[in-house]
């Protein structure tokens, strides 16, 4: 354990994840006896595994805590040890003062194999078990999204055909569905998950998913409105994945020997609505892609993703990679024309036009 104090006096204590007191899950929480004030009674810690980040409940206590190993980044910010980087960023007020340069090294964590801690099973079970749940419930969802009016209402307004959304197995997470599951537990891990659409996902090595939440929409609004209104502090994160996700797609084995990838789950159901076929478009669902991940039959690949500087960096970053495995790659980033930042927002404004960049490109790749 190493306690860091920030330069406004905040206490922070980074923990390796092995020392965690008999780690529990509870909900989308881990919590563990707090080692920093010691108690045995309850386990007072709780911590967000996906950030690393927690505190303790216990009045008196209060500490505020990272796991080292869950949040490498932030562990290493705080304890200072690339310094050279640290001096080429701007004053940040909340960067440590120098007291980690006589806490003890938290090398040995990095050094050592990593052990399979109890905390860090645990942690691997709640993600295994977070996706065998949705997968079962896959059908219910799909049923789901197929009677709500305002799952259907919210497509409608992305211009998304509900039949184009089923086919791609994309389903609507009810709070109705949660409640109905048999187990605490069950409806504790769904939780985060709750009035969210639920996109399946093809990982390497299974089935993840992504799910944007609804919470908040109205029909009427476009998306753009509710991405402001989400970003308020303290409303559900947009998108949240499983662990592994995966790509937005059909089967690997499935996929066309040409392709066209794209960013947003939304802009590969914009590209089937306007004809495309299933096995023709990949989503990213974010701006990564595993080396290995194409099947060698993928032969030609068209990258169209967003316009900005993420998807110009992300662009260049898998082409190279691509080309590297021999593919033959284009490129059609999203014009900077106003008439949409992706290629869903292009479709739901100017129907086909808004795509015919995209679409002018795939042809040139026969
Ligand atoms: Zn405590």
């Amino acid at each position: 354990m190493i306690t860091i104090f920030t330069r406004r006096g905040k206490r922070i204590e980074i923990l390796s994840e092995r020392e965690l007191p008999r780690p529990r899950l509870a909900g989308s929480r881990v919590r563990a006896f707090c080692p920093i004030h010691g108690s045995d009674h309850q386990r007072s810690l709780s911590i967000d595994p996906a950030s690393g980040w927690g505190y303790c409940f216990n009045a008196a206590c209060q500490a505020r805590v990272l796991i080292a190993e869950w949040n490498p980044s932030a562990a290493h910010h705080l304890l200072g040890t690339d310094s050279s980087l640290r001096r080429e960023q701007p004053a940040d007020p909340e960067e440590p003062t120098a007291s980690w340069a006589t806490a003890p090294s938290y090398t040995h964590w990095r050094s050592q194999p990593a052990t399979r801690s109890r905390a860090s099973s645990v942690l691997r079970h709640w993600q295994e078990e977070e996706r065998r749940l949705l997968r079962a419930l896959e059908p219910i969802m799909q049923e789901a999204l197929q009677s709500s009016s305002l799952g259907r209402a919210y497509l409608y307004q992305r211009a998304i055909p509900l039949e184009t959304a089923l086919a791609s197995g994309v389903g609507l997470l009810t709070p109705a569905i949660i409640a109905r599951l048999p187990r605490a537990r069950q409806r504790r891990l769904l939780q985060r998950w709750s009035e969210r659409l639920i996109f399946p996902l093809q990982s390497e090595s299974t089935k993840g998913y992504i799910g944007r939440t609804l919470a908040g929409w109205q029909p009427g609004m476009d998306e753009n409105e509710h991405k402001q209104l989400l970003e308020y502090p303290g409303r559900p994160q947009r998108w949240i994945k499983t662990n592994p996700a995966g790509c937005f797609s059909l089967p690997r084995k499935e996929l066309a020997p040409q392709l066209i990838v794209v960013e947003g789950t939304f802009d590969r159901l914009a590209l089937m609505a306007a004809g495309l076929r299933a096995e023709e478009v990949v989503a990213l669902a974010g701006t990564a892609l595993p080396l290995s991940w194409l099947p060698a039959h993928v032969r030609r690949v068209l990258l169209a993703l967003d316009g900005d500087e993420g998807g110009r960096e992300a662009t260049a970053r898998l082409s190279a990679q691509l080309r590297g495995q021999g593919r033959a790659v284009s490129r059609c980033l999203i014009p900077l024309d106003g008439q949409g930042k992706d290629w869903n927002e292009r479709w739901r404004l100017s129907g086909r036009a808004g795509l015919q960049p995209l679409l002018n490109s795939y042809r040139c790749l026969y």
